[in-house]
């Protein structure tokens, strides 16, 4: 993590405009692509994700959609500059429909009851086990992840989670930030992409290398998107490592905790085999 976290504080370090992203030869338009204006400014524009509308403004316990960027354009998207300067190249669009999800949220539009009966904003009375019932209302209701505040938190989550081919073998839990690790992971699409093997501006290839990019792009949304739908099959904790909120983060331990006590052992997977192999 300590590489990681360096480039992450010192984002877009050695990054010369004047060379290809992919080849490091000169500048030069990417093979099969028109050139335009070249413009590396990112914005975030959530609304032409295209999320499926999920707002349920009917329920007792309400919700609203955020429309959430699986890569996050500004936190993570945003912080490499030669990333995004092979979307520009290659026509990635990080606003686009594979990069989007819509999770539930508060609006100014939904209340939510109090004791007395009547019904009041999220924020009412500034009460945090308050909050905390509503979200886990919600979150039981939507089976998606809360998404509430920011999600550049630091969590602690178990050791041994599994993220594509990569097996964590600390034995300690330790702490992950849901943009660090897209962050990571994007910085493993741009070091792969540069490999001088793939040789994606050779204009004398027969391979159309024009979606090459932009399939592992999106490819990473989806795994992203992958870990998020864990809340919708019933295994909120298979989203570790990667939680928009730290409610969200609570509610996959405190409900796989309860998961093991219903199951009356306290124990789950080898632990609780070793145990009726004894018996
Ligand atoms: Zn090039």
């Amino acid at each position: 993590m300590t590489q990681i976290n360096l480039l992450v504080s010192t984002p877009n370090l050695s990054d010369d405009r004047s060379k290809c992203p992919f080849c490091n030869e000169d500048e030069h338009p990417f093979p099969g692509k028109k050139e335009d204006n070249p413009d590396y400014s990112v914005v975030s524009n959530p609304g032409s994700l295209g999320c499926e509308d999920i707002a349920d403004y009917d329920a007792d316990y309400p919700w609203a959609m955020a429309k959430h960027h699986l890569i996050s354009a500004k936190q993570c998207f945003a912080r490499l500059n030669p990333i995004i300067r092979m979307a520009k190249m290659t026509g990635y669009d990080i606003n686009g429909k594979p990069n989007g999800i819509g999770l539930p949220t508060i609006s100014s539009k939904v209340d939510y009851p109090c004791d007395d009966g009547t019904r009041e904003s999220y924020g009412w009375g500034g009460n945090s086990d308050r909050k905390k019932n509503i979200a886990y209302k919600v979150m039981t209701a939507a089976k998606a992840q809360w998404h509430v505040g920011h999600h550049s938190l630091e969590l602690e989550v178990d050791p041994g989670y599994e993220w594509g081919d990569e097996i964590d073998t600390s034995t300690e839990g330790h702490l992950v930030k849901y943009d660090v690790k897209i962050v990571e992971e994007l910085i493993k699409i741009m070091m792969y992409w540069k490999k001088p093997e793939f040789d994606l501006c050779n204009q004398d290839s027969d391979d159309d290398n024009t979606d090459k990019f932009i399939k592992s792009m999106d490819d990473l949304s989806e795994s992203i998107e992958k870990k998020l739908n864990c809340f919708s099959s019933g295994n909120p904790k298979g989203s570790n490592p990667l939680y928009v909120s730290k409610l969200a983060h609570s509610y996959a331990y405190e409900s796989s905790r309860q998961k093991r006590s219903r199951d009356g052992t306290g124990l789950t997977g080898p632990a609780k085999k070793r145990r009726r192999i004894k018996k």
